[in-house]
């Protein structure tokens, strides 16, 4: 078992890395240093080609490990609507066609809810973390945040599909929740929460 000193997040994501950097240091891993694909500028990204997102997470992860020679962590994640049959998916990037942004995958997911009888559509974000050596993956872990889809945006914050995406329990979408709050109760910070706590009790070491 080898001490984990440093961990590169394999993503560019300065948002990601930033919830990376605050998750580890609240979680008291202040101590493990974050370093990201911008520390690797020759690295490559594979292609992101499995139907879920473990298997995606776990394809990026490896490949960080790989080429590194460190511990990675990787996160695929995306939204699941219900009445869209679990689309957009691992799609989500994506959803409007490769020149996707989140204005246009946002007007292609109200146009296709309003073409439904419903008149809710539960919907859920999916994050999954996976961990891996150069050598092996070591851990996965999935965080799940539960809502449903309105078809008026609300709220100027969060990215993606925050605007639509409406949390009862709170009345409000994701987009009108300050970064601090959507951590604690989001996809995301539950699965990197789960990622710190599996790596506090293996007493900052892995294989
Ligand atoms: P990836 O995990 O970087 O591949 O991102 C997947 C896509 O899912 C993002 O581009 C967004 O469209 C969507 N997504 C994932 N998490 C969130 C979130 O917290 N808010 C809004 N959209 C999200």
């Amino acid at each position: 078992m080898t001490p984990v000193n440093s961990l590169l997040a394999a993503t560019t994501n300065p948002g990601k890395i930033r919830e990376i950097q605050h998750e580890w240091t609240v979680g008291g891993m202040a101590n493990v240093h974050i370093l990201s694909l911008s520390d690797f500028p020759g690295y490559q990204t594979p292609t992101e080609d499995q139907t879920s997102f473990i298997g995606n997470a776990i394809i990026k992860a490896v490949a960080a490990a790989r080429y590194s020679g460190a511990y990675a962590l990787a996160d695929d994640s995306g939204l699941s609507v219900t009445t869209l049959g679990g689309a957009p998916g691992v799609q989500s990037a994506r959803f409007a066609g490769s020149d996707a942004t989140d204005e246009k995958n946002n007007a292609k997911l109200v146009a296709e809810l309003q073409q439904l009888p419903q008149d809710t559509h539960p919907a859920a974000y999916v994050c999954v973390i996976a961990i891996a050596s150069p050598d092996a993956v070591l851990a996965t872990f999935t965080g799940r945040l539960d809502g449903e889809i309105v078809l008026s945006p609300r709220g100027d914050g969060g990215f993606g599909y925050d605007p639509y995406f409406f949390i009862p329990q709170l009345n409000c979408t994701a987009a009108e929740l300050t970064i601090e709050k959507k951590s604690q109760i989001s996809h995301r910070g539950a699965a990197l929460r789960a990622a710190i706590n599996w790596l506090r009790e293996n007493g900052g070491r892995l294989p």
